[in-house]
């Protein structure tokens, strides 16, 4: 007996990993995660390996999710300040808006990011309005600061790594019905707390199939040529679903050239034309991506894939159900942000398992 609750983690992409990592801080609970897929794993079901990924916060001011990405950002910052070893590292951000882009899925995503006055100008460093002089011709406005980026190859495993490190069990398996989950922590002991972090395939799982979760595609090019700095626009002459934006990850992961975001698109396989055009998009706003002169056949493509954003139509799910005698804390429906807002959702997860648990955060 180790005097602590258990709980089990269902779900090892990076929102289950970081719930499981801010409960194994608490010092108070025993954690068993468990999970279909694990990192290492490439699956259309398993959305976190695809992401970019970086912290661009889309949340607007006053809301929940501003509080999720101002907590992650200090997390994050810390990260790439103080442990290398995590796969993130700070990078220069470029931002290029044109006022005809409106009520455009892009806008709808990733609207509050582009703006010239967003509540995070003082969160971040170094942040400042671009002179016409620095953005490209097509674009009209832009910003500039710092942020950070992950190398998700580096830091889901880093996750991992901390969660053994601090006792957790993770282990495989898929569970059929979420109440299931109770009876596979580590301990054989049925779990005080279930938390389900199962992403977009919260759709399908028994005893939560929640309809309000859908697929928002993006489609990438992840390329051996480096980019001076990360580039995000506000909307593209290609569609309105498609957008560029470009990140190099931090140790060798490559740089990652975006993209698109198709809701209701459940489609695993790279569009060829899309490709193309990301890629043609890609040098026309950051011609230091290829030598002088260079079209897109000076981009050494490493490969190319499409992975779902788990977004939720009102928002993420993040409450406590009792289902079938069985105390479950909902965390999922990150849609484009669950990296960034990460440590936040974590953070207010946990503190449902604590109140389920009647245990006081030691923290
Ligand atoms: P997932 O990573 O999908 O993890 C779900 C886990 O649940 C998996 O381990 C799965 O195996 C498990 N699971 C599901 N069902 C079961 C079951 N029945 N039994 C057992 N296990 C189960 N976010 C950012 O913050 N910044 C970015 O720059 C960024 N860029 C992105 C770019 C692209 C192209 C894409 C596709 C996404 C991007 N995102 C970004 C979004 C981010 O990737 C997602 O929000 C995040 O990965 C969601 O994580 P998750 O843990 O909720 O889901």
């Amino acid at each position: 007996m180790t005097g602590k609750r258990n709980v089990v983690v269902v779900g090892a992409g990076v929102v289950g990993l970081t719930t499981a990592l801010t409960l194994l801080r608490r010092g108070t609970y025993d954690v068993t995660v468990v999970s279909k897929h694990m990192p290492g794993d490439y699956n259309i079901e398993y959305t976190s390996p695809w992401a970019g990924a970086n912290w661009w916060p889309v949340s607007s001011a006053g809301t929940r999710e501003q509080v999720w990405d101002e907590k992650t950002f200090h997390e994050l910052w810390r990260l790439a300040k103080d442990v290398p070893a995590a796969g993130v590292e700070v990078r220069n951000s470029l931002i290029y808006r044109r006022k005809k882009d409106e009520n455009t899925p892009i806008i709808e995503w990733s609207g509050n990011l582009l703006l010239d006055d967003p509540w995070f100008k003082n969160l971040v460093p170094d942040f400042r309005k671009l002179r016409k002089d620095e953005i490209p011709k097509t674009f009209e406005s832009g910003t500039s600061f710092k942020s950070v980026c992950i190398n998700t190859a580096v830091y889901l495993p880093y996750l991992v790594s901390q969660c053994l490190e601090l006792g957790a069990t993770i282990k495989r398996a898929t569970v059929k019905h979420i109440c299931e989950a109770a009876g596979l922590h580590a301990s054989g002991i049925k779990a005080d707390v279930v938390v389900n972090c199962t992403g977009l395939m919260a759709r399908s799982l028994g005893g939560v199939m929640d309809e309000k979760v859908i697929a928002a595609r993006g489609q990438i090019v992840v390329v051996r040529n480096e980019a001076p700095a990360m580039i995000n626009v506000s909307g593209t002459e290609d569609g309105l679903e498609e957008t560029t934006y470009i990140m190099m990850r931090p140790a060798g992961g490559g740089t990652v050239i975006g993209g698109s975001y198709q809701k209701h698109n459940y489609e695993s396989q790279a569009d060829p034309n899309m490709t193309q055009r990301i890629m043609r998009r890609a040098i026309e706003i950051c011609p230091e991506l290829v030598k002088p002169g260079q079209g897109v056949e000076g981009l050494d493509i490493i490969r190319t894939y499409a992975g779902l954003r788990p977004l939720r139509i009102g928002g993420v799910r993040l409450e406590k159900e009792n289902i079938e005698g069985v105390e479950v804390v909902h965390n999922y429906g990150a849609g484009g942000f669950g990296y960034q807002a990460s440590y936040g959702m974590a953070e207010d997860a946990a503190c449902l398992v604590d109140n389920a648990t009647h245990i006081k955060a030691k923290l």
